[in-house]
């Protein structure tokens, strides 16, 4: 058997139009503004794609960009400009920080009606508790993808590999949401393989380069790749998941490649979720 591949280029670009949609219906503009400090390569990109593609939109699409020696007093006077600017309906700031600043101060300070990344301790503990919040934007792309299959969540064995506050536990609370039998799986975890292999919904967010192989995914199971891992074959760098692709998709029933999987749908939940808090906020 081979998988079917789950098109997260096209699942997000159908996300895209609803939200351009979304905002032509509003009348107005919602504002996006990242924020970076220093001068982080990947960090460079990823706030310059998130502005671009929130203009491309319809949104305002700010980028914030700080010195690397901004200290942390500083980057909370910014957040709290932020927060008090009523034009500025979703704040971002990019991750990593440099060293001397807490990120999880920086993350409390932002106002949690504009936290899109959903990462503030309110919106993390009303998602928890199921009720209506801004959810964090790769787990919450990755129900789209898993809904896009025409699987059942709803009564589903499902498996999280990976506990992070960003991926992991947010993902294991949407599926739960949705009414999945859930399995959080981590480092400590014994026999891994045969827990993953009780999964019909499997997603992977471990951080290591082909971890998940044949013999930890049940035959026909939908799997979702999270990882985004730099490898260098001959010489050539390129980027691969937390699944062996090449082998898994001979076993799964859905599979998402790296990259074109779970990757698009962040940055379209993203946008999704700055809309969102634009209608709330002036409802
Ligand atoms: P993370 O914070 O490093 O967490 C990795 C998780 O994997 C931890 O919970 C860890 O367990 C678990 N783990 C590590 N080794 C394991 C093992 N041998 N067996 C079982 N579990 C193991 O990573 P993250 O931030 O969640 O990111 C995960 C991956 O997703 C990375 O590749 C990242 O680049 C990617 N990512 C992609 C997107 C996207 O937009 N596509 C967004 C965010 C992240 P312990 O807790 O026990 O240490």
């Amino acid at each position: 058997m081979t998988a079917q591949l789950i098109d997260g280029k096209a699942v997000a670009k159908a996300l895209e139009s609803e939200v351009a949609a979304a905002i032509l219906r509003l009348g107005f503009a919602p504002g996006l503004v990242a924020v970076r400090v220093g001068n982080d390569p990947a960090s460079e990109v990823y706030v310059r794609s998130k502005a671009r593609k929130a203009r491309e939109l319809g949104l305002r699409g700010d980028e914030l960009i700080l010195p690397e020696s901004t200290s942390e007093a500083d980057l909370l006077a910014e957040v709290d400009r932020l927060n008090r600017d009523d034009g500025v309906d979703g704040i971002l700031v990019q991750l990593p920080l440099p060293k001397h600043i807490d990120a999880t101060k920086v993350i409390d300070a932002i106002d949690p009606s504009k936290d899109v990344d959903g990462f503030h301790p309110i919106n993390v503990g009303k998602l928890h508790l199921g009720r209506r919040t801004l959810a964090p934007c790769t787990p919450a792309g990755v129900i789209h993808l898993i809904e896009s299959t025409g699987a059942s969540i709803a009564g589903s064995n499902a498996v999280v590999i990976g506990r992070s506050d960003i991926v992991g536990k947010p993902m294991a609370a949407l599926l739960l949401q949705r009414h999945a039998t859930v399995t959080i799986a981590h480092s400590r975890t014994r026999d891994l393989a045969s827990v993953a292999r009780s999964a019909d919904i499997l997603i992977a967010a471990v951080g290591k380069p082909r971890f998940v192989t044949t013999e930890m995914v049940k035959p026909g199971a939908v799997v979702i790749d999270v990882g985004i891992n730099r490898v260098v074959v001959d010489g050539i760098g390129k980027l691969v998941g937390d699944v062996d692709f090449a082998s898994v998709r001979d076993v799964a029933g859905w599979i998402t490649p790296v990259p074109g999987g779970v990757g698009p749908m962040t940055i379209a939940m993203l946008m999704k979720n700055t809309v969102t808090a634009a209608e709330w906020r002036r409802a």
